[in-house]
């Protein structure tokens, strides 16, 4: 299961601040429902369009997507059902939170596709109990709730369709570290406990070190690296050419290798870079 993108050009209309440049240059690339995805990429370069193409919010203006072997841009295409297949969690998608109370918030999707009452009601407790709220919670506003908490019910809202991929817009920008890490680590376990396909779009070199098995770099609307984490994060200098860079735990293991300790190449995440240096001091 996956969707594939073949070639897909992309620009913006020409309008009065925007000249209608290429914005997607020629992306291929398969998304793997086994693969938990990161897309980086400096600002600009082209993830949010990207990733609007995978549930046909934005229509490529050539290429084509197929999604489970079957062009999503065929005539009679079930575009209905890509959106519940595909679920994307926008930019602040706080900013989307609109009912009164949040368990109607998080009925929205799943009754507007039509199933029954009881059905919309289990699927949005469901989405509600994974990240994190009880019954409790139902009839609280939307409006009173910590950025985090927001983030969550927004993400619920998205959740109770029971997607097979997951399409996240940096969920994490703005929270505080307990809030990252919360939603991250709820990321995570839906993609290991639910089989959900995660492709995430993330500026945190550390958060993508830490949680995907796959990135995907974007520059200019072209991929330029894709790989495991650890093959990514060894092209330092070409990650800085385009204006990224790698983690803060690879900086320190850097600089500590610099300082003249025995610490491996390759290391990317605060763990692995613990367990490093504590070996270098069990030595001495
Ligand atoms: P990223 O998410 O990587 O920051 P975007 O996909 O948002 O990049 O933007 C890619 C390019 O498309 C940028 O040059 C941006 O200015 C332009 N762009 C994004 N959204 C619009 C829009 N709605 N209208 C016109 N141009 C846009
Ligand atoms: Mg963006």
């Amino acid at each position: 299961m996956a969707i594939e993108l073949k070639n897909i050009l992309y620009s913006y209309e020409k309008s009065a601040d925007h000249n209608g440049n290429t914005v997607l240059d020629g992306i291929n690339l398969t998304l793997a429902r086994e693969d938990f995805t990161a897309v980086i990429g400096p600002t600009g370069s082209g993830k949010s369009t990207l990733v609007q193409h995978l549930n046909l919010l934005l229509h490529a203006v050539s290429g084509d997507i197929l999604y489970d072997g079957e062009s999503i841009y065929a005539e009679d295409y079930d575009r209905k059902g890509l959106r519940s297949k595909v679920g994307l969690v926008f930019q602040y998608p706080e900013y989307q939170l609109f009912e009164t109370d949040i368990l109607s918030d998080v009925c929205f999707g799943p009754r507007n596709l039509g199933l029954s009452e009881k059905e919309v009601r289990e699927r949005a407790e469901k989405a509600l109990d994974a990240v994190g709220f009880s019954a409790d919670d139902y009839a609280r506003s939307p409006y009173d709730l910590s950025g985090g908490q927001k983030r969550r019910v927004a993400i619920a809202g998205i959740l109770a369709m029971q997607p097979e991929f997951l399409v996240l817009d940096e969920p994490a920008a703005g929270l505080d570290p307990q809030g990252r890490r919360d939603i991250l680590r709820l990321i995570r376990e839906l993609h290991t406990e639910n089989g959900t396909g995660i492709v995430l779009v993330s500026h945190s070199m550390d958060d993508v070190a830490e949680y995907a098995d796959r990135i995907v770099a974007l520059y200019g609307g072209k991929i330029e690296i894709d790989g495991t984490p650890r093959e990514v994060f060894a092209q330092r200098s070409r990650l800085e050419e385009m204006g990224l860079s790698v983690p803060q735990a690879a900086q320190v293991a850097d600089e500590l290798r610099s300082a003249g300790l025995d610490i491996p190449q390759g290391l990317i995440t605060v763990d692995e870079v613990a367990d490093a240096v504590l070996r270098c001091l069990r030595k001495d």
